[in-house]
């Protein structure tokens, strides 16, 4: 934790802080996430068991979720906590991001432009790895991969101004 950088280090408490809202009851095991932006700004998530169990999400998912809900997926961080909560208790496995999650993670890291670094802890915050996503997913495919990662930027400017088309639209039948 010490080696850690401060800002990493308050994303992997912002992350164990997310832990505390997982829908967990089947696995009894819970996770967060913090995903932080190049602006600084935050966004958490937390694991969502479902009683069909194929559908549950991953914090990971529900952080990125949040940033791209928020307008960006501008990502520089993630931090990732999980812990057994139910007996036996475990907190001192590090958790890192499955394999669906460090693809979107990756997905980010293009439209962003940065090698999002991904903070993989314990939940007693003792064992932390801090690895690049370009590590995580070697020879990864992504949107540079089919020449569609600079699209997006104009794609969602387009977007918005069609959304404010409707709008306005509502605004006359009102
Ligand atoms: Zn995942």
């Amino acid at each position: 934790m010490d080696t850690l950088l401060p800002a990493d280090q308050a994303l992997a408490r912002h992350a164990l802080t997310a832990s505390a809202n997982a829908y967990a009851q089947y696995s009894g095991f819970a996770v967060g996430a913090a995903a932080r932006m190049r602006n600084g700004a935050i966004h958490l998530g937390a694991n969502l068991e479902n009683a069909s169990y194929g559908v549950a999400m991953c914090a990971e998912v529900s952080a990125i979720t949040a940033a791209n809900t928020s307008g960006s997926l501008d990502l520089e961080a993630i931090a990732v906590v999980g812990h057994r909560f139910t007996p036996p208790i475990v907190a001192d496995q590090v958790v890192t991001p499955c394999g669906r999650c460090r693809q979107l993670i990756f997905e980010a890291s293009q439209i962003s432009g940065v090698d999002i670094r991904v903070i993989s802890c314990s939940a007693d915050l003792e064992q932390i790895d801090v690895s690049p996503i370009s590590i995580l997913l070697p020879s990864a495919f992504g949107p540079r991969a089919i020449g569609l990662d600079q699209d997006w930027i104009g794609m969602r400017a387009t977007l918005a101004e069609r959304v404010r088309v409707l709008q306005a639209q509502l605004v006359q039948k009102d």
